[in-house]
C-alpha cells in the first residue's frame, strides 16, 4: 500500500515523502482513512509503530486547505514533556510543507508568559501536557471552543500518572462536535471507561506489535553486595564495547546527580536528567543524548518517561524500581526502532521481594547474570520461586558467550569506576554513539 492511496492532501504527501517514508505502517494504513472520514478512533498501538504520524497526518490534512490560526483546531494531549517534544517535532516534519502552520508545545517548566504571547498571536496545533494546559484554560489565555480534533496520546500512561480529572476538565472546554482520537497501549480497564465517555461511535483499531516492532530486550538481574560493588558493575557495563548509550536509573534525584558527577570524574560523557532541572536544561541534555554527545544519562523515573532515543542500547537499573509498572516503562527505553536492547537490574540481596513483585507484574522471570571477576561475594539470596504463571526467563548461570559479547570485560579495571577510558577507547565510543 502507498501513502497516496490513503486520501491525504498533496502537501502532506509531499512532507511524508521528504521524511523518507515509502509505505504506511499498519497503524497508519488503518487509522488515517478512518480519521479522514471523520470517525472517532480508539487505537491500541505501541510506541515505535508509527502512531504519531497516524494521528498527525490526518490532522495536518485538515489544516492543509488553509490554516486559520485564530484559535487552536487541533489539540494533542501527552503524558510527559518529552513526549510532547517528540510530537511537536513530528508536527514540524510532517507539517513542513504547510507554510502557514503554527503550532505550540505547552508544557510545565517553560515560561508561561511566552506561551501566552504565542497563544494570543494564534496557533493551529497545540501539543500539551494536561497540567499546564489547564493552567492556561483557568487563566483564559487559551480558548478551545473551536477545537476540531482532540488527540489523547498514550492515554493509558496519562491515566497512570493521575491526569484523569485534568483530562475530563479539559474536554469540558472543547465542543461536543470535535473528533476524538485516542491512542493507548491498552484499551481495557480505566482507559476503556474513559474512551466510552469521551468518544462517539468510535472505531476500534487494534494493532498487535509485529515482530519487527516488538522490542527485543535481553533482561538480566545482577546481585550486588554493596554500593561500591554496584559501582564496579556499572563501570564494567559502561565500558563494554556493545554499549552505545546507556540510561541509568536511580531512586532519587540526589543519587542521580551524585552518580553523574562520579562518572564524569571517571571520564564518561555523562549527564543527569531529573525533575529539579528546568525545561531548558532538560531539553539541552536530551538533545545532547540524541546527538550522541552524551553517552550515559542518569535519570529518575518521572524524568525518563516517554524518552525516545534510539541509540540507548542499555538500560541499567542502578536502583530497582519500586513497582513493576515502572520497570516496564524503564526497560522500554531501549530496544527501540527495531533494535536490540539490554536491561540490567542491580539488586541488593535483601530485595528479593521487590524482584518477585516485578516478575509477577511482567509475568516473566528475570535471569540472574554475573560479570566474570565481579561475582557477588555474599551468599546470594536463595533464588526465589518463579511467580505464579510466570514464563521462565532462563534462570541459569550467566552464559559465558553471552557474557563475553555483552557484559563481561575481563581486562577492564575493577576498582571504583576504574581508570579513565583511554583516548582511543573514548573516541571509539563517541564514533559509535554518533554513527
Ligand atoms: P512512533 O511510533 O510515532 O513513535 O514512530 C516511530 C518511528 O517510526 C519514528 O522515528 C518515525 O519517524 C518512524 N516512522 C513513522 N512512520 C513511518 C513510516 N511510514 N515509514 C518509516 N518510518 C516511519
Amino acid at each position: 500500500m502507498s501513502f497516496s492511496s490513503l486520501g491525504l492532501h498533496a502537501l502532506v504527501l509531499k512532507a511524508v515523502e521528504a521524511a523518507g517514508y515509502t509505505e504506511p505502517t499498519l497503524v497508519q494504513a488503518q487509522s488515517i482513512p478512518a480519521a479522514l472520514a471523520g470517525d472517532d478512533l480508539l487505537v491500541s498501538s505501541q510506541t515505535g509503530s508509527g502512531k504519531t504520524a497516524a494521528f498527525m497526518l490526518p490532522c495536518l490534512h485538515r489544516l492543509a486547505a488553509g490554516a486559520n490560526a485564530r484559535a487552536p483546531r487541533i489539540l494533542v494531549l501527552t503524558p510527559t514533556r518529552e513526549l510532547a517534544a517528540q510530537v511537536t517535532r513530528a508536527a514540524d516534519i510532517y507539517g513542513k510543507t504547510l507554510r502557514h502552520l503554527r503550532y505550540i508545545s505547552i508544557v510545565g517548566g517553560t515560561p508561561m508568559h511566552l506561551e501566552t504571547r504565542l497563544l494570543r498571536v494564534g496557533v493551529d496545533v497545540v501539543v500539551a501536557t494536561p497540567g499546564r494546559l489547564l493552567d492556561h484554560l483557568n487563566r483564559r489565555s487559551l480558548d478551545l471552543s473551536r477545537l476540531e480534533v482532540l488527540v489523547l496520546d498514550e492515554a493509558d500512561r496519562m491515566l497512570d500518572m493521575g491526569f484523569i480529572e485534568d483530562i475530563e476538565t479539559i474536554i469540558g472546554h472543547t465542543p461536543a462536535t470535535r473528533q476524538t482520537l485516542l491512542f493507548s497501549a491498552t484499551l481495557e480497564g480505566v482507559v476503556g471507561n474513559l474512551a466510552q465517555r469521551v468518544t462517539r461511535n468510535a472505531k476500534r483499531i487494534q494493532i498487535a506489535p509485529t515482530r519487527a516492532e516488538q522490542p527485543r530486550i535481553e533482561q538480566k538481574l545482577m546481585y550486588a553486595d554493596s554500593k561500591s560493588h554496584k559501582s564496579r558493575l556499572l563501570d564494567s557495563l559502561l565500558r563494554d564495547p556493545a554499549m552505545q548509550q546507556a540510561l541509568v536509573f536511580t531512586a532519587t534525584k540526589r543519587a542521580a546527580d551524585e552518580l553523574s558527577t562520579n562518572l564524569r570524574i571517571e571520564g564518561f560523557s555523562c549527564q543527569a536528567l531529573h525533575g529539579d532541572m528546568n525545561q531548558g536544561a532538560r531539553n539541552r541534555t536530551l538533545q545532547a543524548m540524541r546527538q550522541g554527545r552524551v553517552k550515559v544519562l542518569i535519570a529518575t523515573d518521572v524524568a525518563a518517561r516517554g524518552l525516545d532515543v534510539p541509540g540507548i542500547s542499555h538500560v541499567i537499573n542502578y536502583d530497582l524500581p519500586r513497582q513493576g509498572e515502572d520497570y516496564v516503562h524503564r526497560i522500554g527505553r531501549t530496544g527501540r526502532a527495531g533494535r536490540e536492547g539490554f536491561a540490567i537490574s542491580f539488586a541488593n540481596h535483601d530485595e528479593g521481594r521487590l524482584v518477585r513483585d516485578i516478575e509477577r507484574y511482567t509475568t516473566q522471570q528475570i535471569a540472574v547474570g554475573v560479570i566474570a571477576g565481579l561475582e557477588p561475594k555474599l551468599k546470594a539470596a536463595p533464588r526465589h520461586a518463579a511467580p505464579k504463571g510466570a514464563r521462565s526467563g532462563g534462570n541459569r548461570p550467566y552464559d559465558s558467550r553471552g557474557a563475553g559479547r555483552t557484559f563481561s570485560s575481563p581486562d577492564k579495571p575493577r576498582s571504583g569506576f576504574g581508570k579513565r577510558p583511554s583516548r582511543e577507547q573514548y573516541s571509539q565510543t563517541r564514533r559509535a554513539a554518533s554513527s
